[in-house]
């Protein structure tokens, strides 16, 4: 018999606050990552997939799922997110799988190199790369962006994507995949959040035109394009009081955020051929009932 989804938490949420990149420890409720309702079935059976930002939110729920779907996976995150890493990776064993942990800061472009080439040398090889981590910080007038900031969310959010694609290719046979994580702001924009929002609009062209750009080398290529999802970004993110982040997500039609466990589905399958092997260059969108046309 088809079990049914329990109900997912809806705000008001506690008051909290995180300095970023935050850790998924920390948050309450706990995000939902384990997807029970979820029917695994070897669609990515030994393949190896690289997975920034593993550590905690969409990427430990991808981690997750690819695990119980065959892929041995690699993780990559920032120094203070030892604690939540090494979860993730308890999570991927007890899935049967092997998860191996990259430290380190995708604003560096050799560390982006180093990153992609740890991965193969742990995994054997790659055959998926989830460009999953990204910086993001609300201001509310444009005079509060500093270069700096402009810089480093650009460095993090797209400038990561390229090297780390750039580094992948190089290793990635036919049947590959890439898998990148967008968001609603780069669809819709979004005031508070201009600089992010640019480097998600400039994620979704790149990621249309990599995707034409492969297709003879047999590498597919999509982003997922997810609304509020309660993970570390938004009770780490500066520019959101508690007071915001008791309500996140109440004004979508569903009047909630997505928890990780409902995001997850989409990145198994676009990198899977059993699913998506004729869909290559969309951006899909995950935004709990928002239309856009
Ligand atoms: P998260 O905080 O769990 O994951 C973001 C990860 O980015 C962090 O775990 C961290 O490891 C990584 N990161 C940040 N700065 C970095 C740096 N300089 N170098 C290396 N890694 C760095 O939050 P999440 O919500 O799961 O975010 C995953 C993706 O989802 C991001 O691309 C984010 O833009 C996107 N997204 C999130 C939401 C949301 O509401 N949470 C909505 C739309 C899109
Ligand atoms: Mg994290």
């Amino acid at each position: 018999m088809e079990q049914e989804q329990k109900p997912q938490p809806r705000p008001p949420y506690p008051k909290q606050k995180q300095r970023a990149p935050g850790l998924e420890s920390k948050l309450r409720p706990r995000p939902r990552f384990e997807a029970p309702l979820y029917k695994a079935s070897g669609k990515l059976l030994d393949k190896r997939a690289l997975i920034t930002g593993g550590d905690s939110g969409i990427g430990r729920a991808v981690a997750v799922l690819y695990a119980r779907e065959g892929a041995d996976v690699a993780i990559q995150f920032l120094p203070s997110e030892r604690s939540d890493a090494e979860a993730t990776r308890d999570l991927v064993e007890a899935a049967g799988r092997r998860c191996y942990l990259i430290e380190g800061d995708l604003s560096e472009e050799t560390f982006c190199d180093e990153c992609v080439q740890q991965a193969v040398d742990s995994l054997g090889g790659l055959d998926i790369l989830v460009s999953n981590a990204a910086h993001q910080m609300r201001k509310e007038k444009i005079e509060e962006i500093s270069s700096h900031e402009w810089d480093y969310t650009f460095r993090v959010n797209i400038y990561a994507y390229f090297h780390l694609a750039k580094a992948a290719v190089h290793h990635m046979k036919p049947g590959s995949a890439i898998v990148a994580t967008s968001s609603e702001t780069g669809l819709m924009g979004n005031k508070r959040l201009l600089d992010y929002s640019a480097t998600k609009g400039a994620l979704n062209a790149f990621t249309m035109s990599l995707a034409q750009m492969l297709i003879d080398r047999g590498i597919r290529v999509n982003a997922v394009a997810p609304g509020p999802v309660w993970t570390p970004l938004n009770p780490s993110d500066e520019g959101a009081p508690p007071e915001k982040v008791k309500h996140f997500g109440e004004d979508t039609p569903m009047k909630r955020p997505a928890q990780p466990e409902e995001i997850a589905p989409a990145y198994v399958f676009l990198a899977s051929d059993a699913d998506s092997s004729y869909i290559t260059g969309v951006i899909l969108p995950e935004l709990g009932g928002t239309t856009l046309m």
